[in-house]
């Protein structure tokens, strides 16, 4: 089925599928600005199907008008026609649910592509106030991923807690299998190596120590579905000792939900809380872009 609707009847559906339409009003405010520009900038990609944005998140969750709720339509109608632009041209507003604390440059997460000026990695806190500076060292990131500090999207009331920090016990053969089906044979699996990490922390570099190869995996998106679909690229991760000399399972922890590129939904609405606007809420996140009406 395909529904012909214009741009602001469109994101009446989206923005309430995309986010909770109890969330505060403006961070649905900065949700419709985002996906109007979503809309704008991926209309076309199923062309030779016969329509322009499909209704999943592979462009984004459109609910239709069974979903439509009083509160995200006002934040569609306050917001009419208004998109983000970087040089002239529709900034392409990706966001994700939770950034566990610190967004990601897009080209760590997405190997191959060309870094946007506006999707740079940035704290989702107050440096000054919780003390803490981006780079981390290693001990202090771990730290950071295993206690949840009062990040922006540190929210229970929002968010529930384990899309916030998360962890989890692996044994080394469903590990090994996982792997396998995603890299290849290389034996038994010795260990999961993190050699590299972006300035936000997330992971760009992994090796896969078996015993007779050693595998390399770039890039969060890939790492996270090697690694069998973890909840995010921002992780650690630890062999635990087995009676042999091979690890008996392996252990990550890890911060957030999703790819953690562009705005943080669950930022958002605890900006929003804060009595931050929507367009100050927006500048945040894409840095360097203008609200523009397009109509
Ligand atoms: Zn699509
Ligand atoms: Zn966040």
């Amino acid at each position: 089925m395909i529904n012909t609707v214009d741009v602001e009847t469109y994101l009446r559906g989206v923005v309430p599928s995309e986010m909770p339409a109890g969330y505060p009003v403006e961070a649905l405010k900065a949700q419709a600005v985002a996906g109007r520009g979503q809309a704008f900038v991926k209309a076309g990609r199923h062309r030779r199907e016969g329509f322009d944005l499909c209704a999943g998140p592979h462009c984004q969750v459109y609910g239709g008008a069974t979903i439509e709720d009083e509160r995200s339509d006002t934040a569609v109608e306050e917001t009419r026609g208004e998109v983000l632009v970087w040089e002239n041209r529709v900034a392409d507003t990706l966001y994700s649910s939770n950034c566990g604390g610190h967004t990601a440059n897009n080209e760590d997460y997405w190997v191959g592509q060309r870094p946007e000026p506006y999707l740079r990695g940035a704290p989702d806190f107050d440096e000054a106030e919780l003390g803490l500076s981006f780079p981390l060292a290693r001990g202090a990131l771990e730290r950071f991923l295993k206690y949840a500090p009062a990040v922006n999207c540190n929210h229970p009331g929002h968010a529930r807690a384990s899309t916030i920090r998360w962890w989890s016990v692996t044994p080394r053969g469903e590990l090994e299998e996982t792997l396998r089906r995603e890299v290849g044979e290389f034996g038994e699996l010795l260990d999961v190596r993190i050699m590299d990490r972006g300035e936000s922390g997330i992971v760009r570099d992994v090796a896969v120590v078996g015993s007779r190869k050693l595998v390399r995996v770039r890039g969060g998106a890939d790492i996270r579905r090697a690694l069998g679909g973890l909840n995010s690229a921002f992780f650690a991760v630890e062999p635990v000792k087995g009676e042999g000399e091979l690890p008996a399972a392996f252990v990550i922890w890890g911060a957030g939900w999703g790819h953690q590129v562009g705005m943080c939904q669950v930022g958002a609405a605890g900006l929003a809380g804060k009595g931050w606007g929507y367009r100050r809420i927006l500048a945040k996140y894409y840095q360097g872009c203008e609200v523009k009406r397009r109509y």
